[in-house]
């Protein structure tokens, strides 16, 4: 299988397991409690607080841990009901649903623009906030680039440790000391008040192994060489392959990992399964929006176009994939596409 949809989570590392399974035998014991074996948990639980703030420049005190980027973005969302938002037409349906629903018209603003787009990998520039607040999705970045809070003059930033090879159902949340702030899971002490529930002790040791990879095999010089070198062989080869394919991705503005194509008059869907049954495994879009029949709203937002929207793949390369990977694609897409694009009932523009 060659797996190439590392947006939509990456497997957990073999170390990661190895931690969690250690974890399981002799980190059992609710980290908030006050003995001995209650302290041994907690102690790791700090260990990755203080990792996850060294690696993007904050405050440990700085750090919730959440179940994940969702639920980050659910609670700075929360925080601002009643306010304005505004929010980058980009952003991931746990800010845009949440935006709905809490959005007001008292000041001061809350603005939320992702710093990477998870579907198309492009780089977004950061509002002015002035006197108001900013909050970033970094759950793309995290480990692909660099990350510095402080000199990006966030307020708010979220992870998820499934992006990086940590488990799912594990997440972070940067709130700047200072920067208003309203639980949004109440009922526990636990965070200083700030997220009640027992804590996910061996979910957030896998998310401290995963965090140890980023920092012992410094990842952002990995993408930023080898997986983008094959990232922009692939889009090289599939622009010079594939009559009627076009890059939705910015090559020289965005994640080093991904690769957003669309191929006129085959549909993404149909492409995900014909490479699927080759055993090449990509996404339509964003795996979120998959089931969804609306055309990606992130794609509407670059192209305006529903037939681009509707005939986009999203490549998502991982630490492992190497130029074989890329052979092999290119060795089952142009066919796959040609297939398609015969029996399309979306007529090919150059046809009319
Ligand atoms: N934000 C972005 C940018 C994402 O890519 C994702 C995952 N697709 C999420 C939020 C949601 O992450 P989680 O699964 O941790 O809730």
């Amino acid at each position: 299988m060659i797996y190439l949809d590392n947006a939509a989570t990456v497997p957990m590392l073999p170390s990661v397991l190895k931690s969690m399974h250690e974890a399981e035998k002799k980190l059992y014991a609710n980290a908030s409690a006050l003995h001995t074996p209650g302290h041994l948990a907690r102690n790791k639980i700090e260990e990755c607080r203080e990792l996850l703030a060294k690696l993007i420049n904050c405050s440990p005190d700085e750090i919730i841990f959440t179940s994940g980027a969702s639920e980050s973005n659910n609670t700075v969302i929360r925080t601002f009901e009643g306010h304005k938002i505004v929010a980058s037409p980009m952003e991931h349906h746990s800010i845009l649903e949440a935006a709905k629903i809490y959005r007001g018209d008292k000041l001061p603003i809350l603005y939320s623009f992702m710093l990477a787009n998870n579907e198309i990998g492009d780089l977004l520039s950061l509002p002015e906030k002035g006197e108001d607040f900013l909050h970033s999705d970094l759950t793309q970045v995290l480990g692909k680039i660099p990350i510095d809070v402080k000199a990006l003059d966030l307020d708010y930033a979220t992870f998820s440790a499934h992006k990086i090879g940590g488990p799912i159902g594990v997440g972070a949340l940067y709130v700047r000391n200072g920067a208003p702030f309203k639980p949004l899971i109440i009922g526990g002490n636990q965070e200083k008040k700030r997220r009640g529930g027992t804590y996910n002790t061996i979910g957030i040791i896998g998310f401290l192994q995963a965090l140890k990879n980023i920092v012992d095999n410094d990842t952002p010089s990995i993408y930023a060489t080898k997986v983008l070198k094959l990232r922009n062989k692939l889009a090289e080869r599939i622009i010079a392959e594939i009559p009627g394919s076009s890059l939705n991705t910015d090559l020289n503005n965005s994640l080093p990992n991904i690769l957003n194509v669309s191929f006129e008059g085959a549909e993404g869907e149909s492409i995900q399964l014909y490479l699927d049954a080759e055993g090449v495994i990509v996404s339509t879009g964003s795996a979120c929006a998959a089931g969804d029949a609306k055309p990606s709203h992130v794609l509407m937002a670059k192209s305006g176009d529903a037939e681009v929207a509707h005939s986009s793949i999203r490549f998502s390369f991982g630490l492992d994939n190497d130029s074989e990977d890329i052979d092999y694609v290119m060795g089952v897409l142009p066919g796959i596409i040609r297939r398609l694009q015969g029996i399309s009932t979306i007529s090919r523009r150059d046809s009319f």
